[in-house]
């Protein structure tokens, strides 16, 4: 390109894929500016799509050149609508941003980039919630999960998690309840059908299991049984217990018994 005010819209994919996760504007080639993504993904930079592209193999990764723009103006107003219009489409963009120049029609250097990264360094992060947020609706799919799945595979076991050896006080959670809300509906998802065990049975062999794991250790045969070992004998009265509740009621019955 010899003048820097016109450019190329270009969609960045997996060579064996034909869904775009990140669409880009340059008034450079898109193949440099791939090249640029690979260097900063190596960087560290840290937003979905370089956290994307660090996973990929360089090869695996092309740049397709999608429109052919003249005017800087016209060339944010080309990607705002090829974000949208994939995103339409059901494509997986990884894009933060709907795209565009902003509202001062700057094309953003790696230098102003890595000044603004510093400058937001330590800024607590912005999650985008419901139908802010761009993967709304939407899932990934089953090929995705995989390969996701098998990556994470044995990360953060042992000694690496960065809460292995943190007890009480120490650990993140320490003190924290769930919300009301969430317990009810975890409850509510592990009910019935939701539950893993539902309509299931022990085999026979299970059964057998348990059983012999349970021989000889003393158990009360019944609720009444238990009752009058736990309650009564211990003066221990639970107003869940259907024995005590009868007991309370016939307090002024000596024939009643525990
Ligand atoms: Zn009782």
């Amino acid at each position: 390109m010899s003048k820097p005010t016109d450019g190329v819209i270009y969609g960045i994919r997996l060579r064996t894929e034909y869904e775009y996760r990140y669409i880009g504007l340059t008034t450079k080639t898109e193949h440099i500016r791939l090249r640029q993504h690979f260097k900063e993904a190596k960087a560290g930079r840290k937003t979905p799509f370089y956290d994307w592209l660090r996973k990929q193999d360089r090869d695996a990764v092309i740049a397709d050149n999608l429109d052919w723009v003249y005017g800087l103006e016209d060339l944010g107003r080309a990607e705002i609508a090829w974000i949208a219009y994939l995103r339409k489409e059901g494509q997986p963009l990884l894009n933060l941003a709907d795209g565009g120049l902003g509202p001062i029609g700057v094309i953003w250097t790696a230098e102003m980039r890595e000044a603004a990264r510093i400058r937001s360094t330590g800024r607590p992060g912005v999650s985008r919630f419901g139908e802010e947020n761009p993967f709304y609706g939407r899932t990934h799919s089953a090929s995705q999960r995989a390969k996701w799945s098998v990556e994470r595979k044995g990360t953060y076991q042992g000694e690496a998690n960065p809460n292995f050896g943190k007890f009480g006080a120490a650990h993140p959670r320490f003190g924290h309840a769930m919300p009301e809300e969430s317990r009810r509906l975890l409850s509510e998802m592990r009910t019935g059908a939701g539950n893993p065990n539902y309509g299931r049975a022990a085999s026979a062999e299970t059964r057998a299991k348990m059983s012999a794991v349970r021989k000889g250790v003393p158990k009360p045969s019944s609720r009444r049984s238990a009752h009058t070992r736990y309650h009564t004998n211990k003066g221990v009265v639970k107003p869940s217990c259907a024995y005590c509740v009868e007991d309370l009621a016939k307090q002024c019955d000596p024939e009643s018994e525990g």
